[in-house]
């Protein structure tokens, strides 16, 4: 049989890195069309040198000259810009993980749903902003969407497609993050260094951000009911600090089916990348006897308002969920670069869902716009903040 050709959106971040480690294990069955990243063109080239891709992309133009000089003489060829990235997801590979963090990840994500592929998604933030419109791309091209996220890919591997009806809810874990026990008052003086530890996954810093607000919990809300044909209602979040049981999905008998295994995103890439085949990967396996327990909790609202902003958002609809993606966005960077702090992250997001609510979507270009309006409105929010802490010698 031949290799599948596959194309890796977001090569040189967490997801991107896990997967071309399980491609290198397993040079028979995958080759590479594509692999993209956004500036870092020292791990781009060398991961183009080991996969050799047809083409390697960069996202900022200005990398261009860098990239080339660094894959000159191989025969891969180079590109740069956002369009350049959307075309690379535009070529005839079978399968394309989508792993840009951010809403950058849409258009490209958007592209290869329409010609047809299959698209491994990890990049939520495409669902949050366009879910009907990614989702409704996939179905209208004959391609599909497998998701790479733990929770969803573990709803995937136990939800019964053939009688949706029969499921009551569908119940997504969350690790809680590395704030889980502390209080308010202990939030609000967090460093950006405390909240990139997670205690458990090893992931970029947006997400590893987002999980310590537990918006990340919340994105994946949006997430979930885009993937899955089931209700608002019949969503629900569950905290489970050691990571162990992904998601559950609860049927009208009473049974709960989930799927558990040890805290490595090899796993579920793994699952996508060979669907619905498997393939071996070398995750550590689960050793429940020498876990020994497993806790669960219910979410604390009070605490991480983030939650209960993206279940305002998921009820608006419409522009909601997009403007909630921006604002957090915008105020995640601001607080990864030392202008805001911790708890201004949900109050900066509940300050723009205020302002704009949930605008009607109509088109991609509907979504864009009011992308840009939030983090107009955000980066606003942020130098208020930034200037009221500084003023009072916060900052
Ligand atoms: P990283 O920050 O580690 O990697 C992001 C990748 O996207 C890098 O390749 C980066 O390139 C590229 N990139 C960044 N900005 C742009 C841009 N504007 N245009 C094109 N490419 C860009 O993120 P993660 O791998 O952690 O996460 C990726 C996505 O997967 C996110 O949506 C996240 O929510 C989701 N996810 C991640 C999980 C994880 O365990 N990490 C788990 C579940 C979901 P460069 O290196 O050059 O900056």
């Amino acid at each position: 049989m031949s290799a599948r050709p596959i194309t890796i959106l977001g090569a040189t971040g967490s997801i991107g890195r896990s997967t071309l480690d399980l491609v290198g294990r397993n040079p028979d069955k995958y080759r590479c069309v594509a692999l993209t990243a956004n500036s870092n063109v020292v791990e781009l080239a060398e991961a183009a040198r080991k996969f050799r891709p047809e083409v390697a992309v960069v996202a900022d133009a200005s990398a261009y000259s860098a990239l080339k000089e660094a894959l000159a003489g191989t025969g891969i060829e180079v590109a740069a810009g956002a369009e350049a990235v959307v075309d690379a997801a535009e070529r005839p590979a079978d399968w394309v993980m989508s792993a840009i963090v951010g809403a950058a990840g849409l258009q490209p994500t958007l592209k290869a749903a329409q010609r047809g592929a299959t698209v491994a998604l990890a990049n939520k933030e495409s669902l949050v902003c366009a879910g009907d419109i990614v989702t409704r791309a996939a179905n209208d091209s004959g391609g599909r969407l497998l998701p790479v996220d733990s929770e969803h890919n573990a709803i995937h591997q136990v939800f019964d497609y053939e009688r949706p009806e029969r499921v009551a809810r569908v119940i997504l874990t969350a690790s809680g993050g590395p704030f889980r026990e502390r209080s308010r008052a202990e939030m609000a003086l967090v460093t950006r260094e405390q909240a990139l530890s997670h205690p458990v996954w090893s992931m970029g810093a947006k997400i590893s951000i987002d999980s310590a607000t537990l918006m990340n919990k919340g994105l994946e809300l949006i997430e979930a009911h885009h993937l899955f044909p089931v209700s608002v209602e019949q969503l629900d979040v569950l905290v489970h600090p050691q990571s162990v049981v992904h998601s559950l999905v609860e049927y009208v008998d009473g049974s709960v089916l989930a799927q558990l295994g040890t805290p490595d995103m090899r796993t579920p890439i793994a699952y996508t990348l060979a669907w619905p085949d498997r393939i071996e990967t070398p995750s550590k396996r689960l050793d429940l006897a020498a876990i020994g327990k497993l806790t669960f909790e219910a979410p604390d609202p009070e605490r991480f308002p983030a939650l209960n902003l993206a279940w305002s958002a998921l009820r608006a609809g419409e522009g909601a969920p997009a403007v909630l993606n921006a604002a957090n966005e915008v105020a995640v960077q601001a607080f990864l670069d030392g202008r805001i702090g911790f708890l201004d992250i949900a109050a900066i997001v509940a300050d723009v869902l205020d302002k704009l609510g949930a605008p009607k979507i109509g088109s991609l270009a509907d979504v864009m716009a009011i992308d840009s309006e939030a983090r107009r409105t955000a980066e606003t929010a942020v130098l208020a903040r930034n200037g009221a802490a500084v003023a009072a010698g916060k900052r």
